[in-house]
C-alpha cells in the first residue's frame, strides 16, 4: 500500500511541465490527479482526516498522574489517512508533508510561547532517517509564527528503545534521565512539538526537564494520537486506557 503511495508521488515530484501534464500530480490518499492549489493529499481526503475529540484529550491528561507540562494540543486522531501521511513524512523524506502539519498545529496551538522546541530523536535513529520530523514541523511552525525555534534546547542522553511496545511503567522507567537541558529557561514559556503522542510518558518527561531548567510553562503540540481503545470504551461509557495502545507508522 506505502509502495504504492511512494510510486504516485514520484510520479508527482517531476517538474517537468510537459511531464506534470503526462504524470499529473497525484493526491497519496486517494491517488486522484491534484489541483494546481493542492499539495500532497486532496481536499476531499484532507477533510477526512479526523479531529480529535477535546474529550479524549482531557482523557489523555488525566491518566498521567504526575504531569508536568500545563497544557496539551492534539489535531488529529491516527486513522489510515494520517498513518499514510506520517509514514510518508518520516521513512520516505517527503519533508514538505510537515509544512501541512505546521499549518494544522497553527490553527489548534493558541497560547503565547517565548520559545518552541522539538522532541529530540535518539542520535541512532538521527543517523538511520537524516532528520527529526518533529524539527521540521517546528521550523514551519515557527516560520509561521514568529517565534524561535531551538532545536538544542532539549538533548537526548540515551538511547531509548522503541516505546510502543512498553507498558506505562515500562516506559516511564525508560524516558528516565534520558533528556538533559543546557540552558536557563527561567520564566521562559515553552511549547515542545511532536509529531505523535501515545502515553505522553517521553513529552512528559521532556516536560519535567524544561520545568527543571526553570521554564514557568511547558505545553504540548502533537499532530495525532491513537484513540481507537478509546472510542471503544466510550461506548461502554469508560475511558480508554492508553497502555493498550499502540500505533505503528
Ligand atoms: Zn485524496
Amino acid at each position: 500500500m506505502i509502495q504504492k503511495h511512494v510510486s504516485s508521488f514520484l510520479k508527482r515530484t517531476i517538474s517537468d511541465p510537459l511531464l506534470s501534464f503526462v504524470f499529473p500530480a497525484l493526491c497519496v490518499s486517494c491517488e486522484t490527479p491534484l489541483d494546481d492549489n493542492e499539495t500532497y493529499i486532496c481536499k476531499s481526503c484532507h477533510s477526512q482526516l479526523t479531529r480529535i475529540d477535546p474529550r479524549y484529550i482531557k482523557a489523555l491528561k488525566e491518566e498521567i498522574t504526575t504531569r508536568f507540562f500545563d497544557d496539551l494540543f492534539i489535531v488529529y486522531e491516527f486513522d489510515s489517512i494520517f498513518q499514510t501521511l506520517i509514514h510518508l513524512l518520516k521513512y520516505q523524506h517527503f519533508m514538505g508533508i510537515s509544512e501541512l502539519f505546521a499549518e494544522a498545529l497553527y490553527t489548534r496551538v493558541q497560547n503565547e510561547y517565548d520559545e518552541i522546541s522539538a522532541v529530540p530523536l535518539n542520535p541512532i535513529r538521527m543517523r538511520e532517517r537524516g532528520y527529526n520530523q518533529s524539527a521540521l514541523i517546528a521550523t514551519h511552525f515557527s516560520r509561521k509564527t514568529g517565534i524561535p525555534f531551538n532545536p538544542l534546547l532539549l538533548e537526548r542522553i540515551k538511547n531509548t528503545p522503541s516505546q510502543t511496545k512498553l507498558n506505562r511503567e515500562q516506559r516511564i522507567k525508560n524516558m528516565q534521565d534520558a533528556f538533559i537541558c543546557h540552558f536557563d529557561l527561567s520564566g521562559q514559556r515553552i511549547l515542545l512539538i511532536d509529531d505523535v503522542i501515545t502515553t505522553g510518558s517521553t513529552l512528559n518527561a521532556c516536560a519535567f526537564v524544561l520545568k527543571t531548567a526553570g521554564a514557568k510553562q511547558v505545553d504540548i503540540a502533537a499532530l495525532a494520537t491513537p484513540v481507537g481503545v478509546f472510542q471503544k470504551n466510550q461506548e461502554n461509557g469508560s475511558l480508554g486506557n492508553s497502555e493498550t495502545r499502540d500505533i505503528s507508522t
